[in-house]
């Protein structure tokens, strides 16, 4: 308690002497220390209860776990609450975001805490965007994942037990670092000993709260921002390997879209851009989790002494694209909409599908389900693909469906390419379905000729992406 106090006062000496910026609204809550900012675990576990204070309208506080040392894990999550889905009645898009991994990473927790505070701020102004977000989204946001080696302004956290790390020396413990200790290719890239990646996979508290949470509550997200600082860069996966991941399509049309129109900040493959990295939770919230990943790395510039530029002014450009990414977040998937489904029963079925969204899928079905039991009484015998922004009419056998009472049809699909992307199932409006009986004797004595499979055309109307303006 006695240091607690001792913090506070300096604290709050410092803010007065360093800081004539208002210490309202937007204000950074932590301070100068040497050449960098510096937000304490306190500062931020004061200013996160007084964000849900003010704002039970649109906040929403919890602890997911402890650090090692037995520090709260807060995450801050931001929606209207009034509304519990969007006006249309479809589930909200969900948004993960994490900072502070790093504990001398001051400049990434801080992006973390100037991306929930800039949403709050601006929905309390009611500005158009940040009101449209936070109905339509929910966003989970745990600013600093390792207090621990935060207010001990080191990179790891504070395990240290040399059990639990095994890389170093006996005589100087070092702790952990956390974004070596996800259970994806754990410690599988050399060298791994100057990253003390843990004991094994999620051997560390902080890491373990991360991703349970993540398959707890996350599973539906479409988009992971994780934040750091070192060089000025935006990582996607893949940190383990070399190659593009598989939903490329959907990682370099967002860099030329931020490039374009927002940042020229670099956007590159993690192993490419940085270097070979494993266990990292980008790699994870991709290749496990299936999600749209990003390391958004700030730079290291900080501050001159007795300088305090405002966080809002140094983090100007990096805030900006984070309102690109959320308030996108409907685009990071495939999104199948079908423009057209005539049926012949007991002889074939043509479908046309738009995909709305900016990632590509490959394993698409159509099913013909009981709308009250869910029963799927015909399935689609073949899978079919629509590309990121394009269209696809596909024809299926279809001799062995019959049409019944209360049942309608679904389709079925993946909504990236990734493996681990989740896969999803949405309703055919009855209003796009022409039903034909036709003689069938009479319609295969015609020239067309389906091919048992299906046949697919693919219209490359939308090669490109449709450029916007922000
Ligand atoms: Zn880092």
């Amino acid at each position: 308690m006695k240091f607690r106090s001792l913090f506070m006062l300096s604290f709050l000496i410092s803010a007065s002497l360093f800081t004539n910026v208002n210490m309202a609204e937007s204000s950074w809550p932590g301070e100068p220390i040497d050449d960098h900012i510096f937000m304490s675990y306190l500062a931020l576990t004061q200013e996160v209860n007084i964000w849900a204070d003010e704002n039970p309208d649109i906040v929403e506080l919890s602890s997911i776990g402890q650090s090692y040392l037995g520090r709260e894990l807060w995450m801050v999550v931001l929606s209207d609450w009034s509304m519990e889905t969007k006006i249309n009645g479809d589930a909200k898009e969900m948004v993960y975001i994490d900072g502070g991994h790093h504990g001398n990473e001051y400049l990434g927790t801080a992006l973390a805490w100037l991306t929930a505070k800039w949403y709050i701020n601006e929905w309390n102004a009611g500005n158009d965007e940040a009101v449209n977000v936070l109905q339509n989204s929910e966003l989970h946001i745990l600013i600093m994942l390792n207090p621990d080696g935060n207010d001990a302004d080191t990179r790891h956290n504070l395990n240290l037990t040399t059990a639990a790390n095994p890389f170093v020396s006996e005589v100087v413990p070092t702790g952990i670092d956390l974004n070596r200790n996800y259970d994806h290719y754990w410690d599988d890239c050399a060298p791994s000993s100057p990253f003390a990646p843990g004991s094994g996979p999620f051997s560390e508290p902080e890491t373990r709260a991360n991703a349970d949470y993540m398959n707890s509550y996350m599973q539906d997200a479409d988009l992971y921002v994780t934040m750091h600082t070192g060089v000025w860069i935006i990582l996607y996966p893949w940190g383990k390997w070399p190659e593009q991941p598989s939903d490329w399509e959907l990682f370099h049309g967002i860099r030329t879209e931020i490039n374009d129109e927002i940042s020229d900040i670099p956007i590159q493959n993690a192993n490419q851009g940085l270097y070979p990295n494993c266990g990292t939770s980008r790699d994870y919230g991709y290749g496990v989790m299936g999600f749209p990943t990003f390391t958004f790395e700030t730079d290291d510039d900080q501050f001159l002494l007795f300088t305090f530029e405002d966080v809002n002014d140094r983090l100007r450009e990096e805030l900006d694209v984070m309102r690109y990414l959320i308030e996108n977040v409907w685009y990071w998937r495939a999104r199948l909409s079908v423009t057209n489904l005539d049926v012949i029963p007991g002889n074939s079925l043509t479908i046309s599908v738009e995909n709305l969204g900016r990632a590509t899928t490959l394993n698409a079905s159509l099913q013909y389900a009981n709308k009250i039991t869910g029963e799927i009484l015909w399935e689609s015998g073949s899978k079919f693909a629509v590309n990121a922004t394009n269209v696809s009419t596909v024809t299926f056998d279809a001799s062995n469906l019959t049409l019944e009472e209360d049942a309608g049809f679904v389709l079925y699909y993946q909504k990236r390419v990734i493996d681990s992307s989740q896969w999803v199932k949405e309703n055919v409006s009855d209003n796009l379905t022409n039903i034909r009986y036709e003689d069938k004797n009479a319609f295969l004595g015609g020239t067309l000729i389906f091919d048992p499979t299906a046949i697919i055309l693919i219209f490359l109307f939308a090669a490109y992406w449709n450029k916007r303006t922000y």
